[in-house]
């Protein structure tokens, strides 16, 4: 990973904002910019990084950390970096908003004092996160392939009477054994009437001997996130079950098509709606198309209604539409996709037609 120049690309944006520095806390950020994986840091970006941690992580620090001096604080890492703000005397310091807590930013400004101007400031490091370089489209790929050979061993795992949780419990057991740090979120599976939750996590609710199951997941391997869906049928589904599949398919389809560089990510939400209105079924999708995926399960950028954030070569995103008729039953299909510079290459290997189990 190349974090000298991500630090380069983050000083020319903190350039333009007119700030002398950036204390970066959001630890994903913090892995982004400097190579840290561990629980506890800041990373102060100036003239010349530093990195605050605390003795735990002396030695993993000293191994990782790129392009910046670190500094074992004794006083907590983020009253380092402000006792540093003062030594370098820094005048505008920038702040991630989204994510400093207030007791945290009240601790900044006592310690600062007069002499140093907080400025908050939003998804600077995200937007540099949301274009993956050749190492990291590698690893997306990776955890996206791995997830994928899962998949027919969770079908498998898939019998009337099993509780959700159960089949839960062999997909990540399954996930951890192919060498998965841990699942991007709580694993959903979401049988009969709970399919109609459009995040319905896998409870002790035990499968039905007919109807559809949602099965959503993803793996964290190598620091980055996969994540999938697709809905399957318990014994043979009914007529109107399967054209309820096929328009959410439809649906899917389109907005894939809608992928390509230069577009806004709201005309892709906007076709998938459109052919779910045809079915007269775009009531029953409420939520976004999709989102980004890299170190975290959700990033830049978002795919929703009106969102006009631009295509890119190099976005990992998801595609995802569902329908859901509360009390009923409910389909969602997910694939990531990877926006080239041509348009998009689907990343999830796996077949989306309807599968009956029996
Ligand atoms: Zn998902
Ligand atoms: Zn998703």
């Amino acid at each position: 990973m190349d974090f000298l120049k991500r630090q380069r690309l983050l000083r020319k944006e903190l350039e333009v904002r007119k700030v002398d520095a950036l204390i970066v806390t959001h630890l994903p950020n913090v892995r982004y910019i400097s190579g840290f994986t561990g629980s506890a840091g800041v990373l102060l970006v100036a003239a010349r990084s530093i990195f605050f941690t605390d003795g735990r992580y002396a030695e993993p620090a000293a191994v990782q950390v790129k392009g910046a001096r670190i500094s074992i604080a004794k006083v907590g890492a983020l009253s380092a970096a402000a006792a540093a703000c003062i030594r370098l005397r820094l005048r505008r310091v920038a702040i991630e908003a989204e994510y400093l807590t207030v007791a945290q930013l009240r601790g900044l400004q006592q310690a600062l004092g007069k002499s140093v101007k907080l400025i908050p400031l939003s998804g600077e490091v995200e937007a540099l996160r949301a274009i993956k370089d050749a190492e990291e489209i590698a690893l997306i790929r990776n955890a996206v392939e791995v997830s994928s050979r899962l998949f027919n061993p969770l079908l498998r795992a898939l019998h009337p009477g099993v509780a959700e949780t159960d089949a839960a419990a062999r997909l990540e057991f399954l996930a951890r054994k192919e060498g998965a740090e841990g699942m991007s979120f709580e694993t959903i599976v979401a049988s009969g009437s709970r399919s109609a939750l459009p995040h319905g996590v896998a409870s002790a609710a035990p499968l039905p001997s007919e109807g559809f199951v949602v099965l959503d997941y993803g793996i964290v391997l190598g620091g980055y996130c996969s994540d999938m869906t697709r809905t399957v049928h318990l014994g043979r589904a009914p007529a109107k079950a399967r054209e309820f599949y096929a328009a959410v398919l439809d649906s899917q389809l389109a907005a894939i098509s809608a992928v390509h560089p230069g577009v806004a990510t709201g005309e892709v939400d906007q076709a998938a709606r459109r052919e779910l209105k045809r079915a007269k079924l775009d009531r029953y999708f409420t939520h976004s198309t999709g989102h980004g995926v890299g170190l975290e399960i959700h990033e830049m950028p978002r795919l929703a209604a009106k969102n006009q954030a631009i295509l890119r070569p190099g976005m990992v995103v998801t595609i995802e539409p569902g329908a859901y008729l509360p009390g009923k039953y409910g389909v969602r299909i997910e694939d990531m996709l990877l926006v080239t510079e041509t348009g998009y290459e689907v990343l999830t290997p796996v077949s989306k037609a309807l599968i009956e189990l029996n």
